[in-house]
């Protein structure tokens, strides 16, 4: 049997948000590699093995995968959401470019998913109307100042912005800081959503102002997608129920007059 790897995303949480192609891979895979609680999700079947890893290690992981693919293994690496976004699909590239020659041989693919922002955007509304972008607050992987630059940047340009790995036990404050940051660019009155475990059974959507995020950036979690509206992102208000919140398709001219070149 000649050996092949594919990364597959496995969506936010319910199983109805795994793709049928995902689906198919998990189906045709020998072995299982991820963080514990993703291959968790994968059932147990006879012919299947699942090797599930702590979350810090994912390059060894990868490496892992490659080798059992390079083995004649039929390998699926999984990742939660979308396997391209702050995941594995990066990780076993690295791998590979570090790795043995080889490993050039093995067919690697990689298995889209919904990512945790799409999932969240689709539970508020449409706030991913207009132009948006994606940042990982996580400062394991990069410097905090490379983060609170390219905030600032992004502030500045008037972007939907989502953060993944808003905060965690290792990284306590620096979700707080990044609001203050957009508090300093963006009204007070700015749509704020935190977005947790969308797609599994304890899921919730909270909207807040953004001066009430800033208070309150201590309460998300690890589970959290924090999406911070744009200045024409808006609720609309609805009887006995929480609003939608929408960014319109169209901007009529740039609201930041702060931007550098502007006369
Ligand atoms: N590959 C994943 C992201 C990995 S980074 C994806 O595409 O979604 C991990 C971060 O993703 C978490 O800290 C959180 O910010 C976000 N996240 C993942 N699953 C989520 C969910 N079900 N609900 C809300 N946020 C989620």
């Amino acid at each position: 049997m000649s050996g092949s790897l594919i990364v597959v995303g496995l969506g936010p949480g319910t199983a109805q948000w795994i793709t049928p192609a995902a689906q198919a891979a998990l189906d045709a895979a020998t072995d299982i590699v991820g963080y514990g609680p993703y291959v968790d999700r994968v059932p147990e079947r006879v012919g299947l093995t699942k090797h599930a890893s702590d979350n810090r290690v994912e390059v060894e992981r990868a490496a892992h995968a490659l080798h059992l693919a390079a083995d004649g293994r039929r390998v699926a690496v999984v990742s939660g959401g979308d396997p391209g976004v702050f995941a594995m699909a990066a990780a076993v590239f690295e791998a590979l470019e570090a790795g043995p020659r080889e490993w050039l041989n093995i067919p690697i693919t990689v298995e889209p998913g919904i990512t945790a922002m799409l999932a969240a955007a689709a539970r508020a509304g449409a706030p991913l109307g207009g132009d948006f972008c994606a940042i990982s607050l996580s400062d394991n992987l990069k410097p905090w100042e490379v983060v609170t630059t390219r905030l600032r940047a992004v502030l500045a340009a008037d972007l939907v912005i989502c953060l993944y790995n808003p905060i965690s036990k290792a990284r306590p404050w620096q979700l707080g800081k990044a609001l203050e940051l957009a508090a300093e660019q963006r009204s007070p009155e700015t749509p704020v959503l935190f977005a947790r475990a969308v797609g599994r059974p304890d899921e919730s959507l909270r909207i807040l102002t953004l001066a009430e995020a800033v208070t309150a950036a201590s309460t998300a979690d690890m589970a959290t997608l924090v999406m911070i509206g744009a200045s024409s992102t808006r609720l609309i208000a609805r009887e006995g129920r929480p609003p939608y919140v929408y960014t319109p398709r169209s901007v009529a001219k740039m609201p930041c007059a702060t931007s550098q070149g502007r006369t």
